[in-house]
């Protein structure tokens, strides 16, 4: 089994948080209407389903929320299988998001638990969005969670259903 991260797919937002011109240190204060979060969570479900249905088992995925160029928007998803990964990553090549490119590249995280800011969790990291380690931002409560379990038992009953034929 390989297991690290395969792919980073950058996509650039277009919410109100986003700032791919952040050459200053500014941030600017934002706050989430519940809307934005139901918009986050439909993208972060589509995502999800899109790399799960057609290339294969995804372990975890994670969308930065830093305001630094390098990770803003990023979102990092960590297939079971190499293969997966590859036809991913070249399925995400010529792909547009909201009218803009998508980035897909393989990435050299190893782990996400590593790359992910501590402090970012504990509201502490004083570094803000310009912080060089993952400042996650959280799908709802328990929806990654749910796409996993829907994952799990759509791929026991695929490979039921192949054992049958
Ligand atoms: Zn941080």
């Amino acid at each position: 089994m390989w297991n690290n991260p395969k792919f980073l797919q950058r996509l650039e937002e277009s919410g109100p948080n986003s700032n791919s011109n952040n050459d200053t240190k500014e941030e600017v204060a934002y706050v989430e209407t519940p809307e934005d979060k139901e918009n986050f969570d439909l993208v972060f479900k589509d995502v999800f389903l899109e790399c799960s249905l057609k290339h294969g088992i995804v372990e975890d995925m994670v969308v930065c929320e830093n305001t630094n160029p390098h990770l803003s928007g990023n979102v990092y998803i960590k297939f079971r299988d190499l293969d997966s990964a590859i036809a991913a990553q070249a399925d995400f090549q010529d792909r547009y998001f909201d009218s803009r490119p998508v980035f897909a590249e393989f990435c050299g995280v190893r782990s996400f638990e590593d790359a992910i800011c501590k402090m970012f969790r504990s509201n502490e990291c004083d570094r803000g969005g310009l912080c060089n380690f993952m400042h996650v931002k959280q799908p709802s409560q328990g929806l990654l969670q749910e796409l996993l379990k829907s994952q799990a038992k759509w791929s026991a009953e695929r490979g039921a259903q192949r054992q049958r034929v």
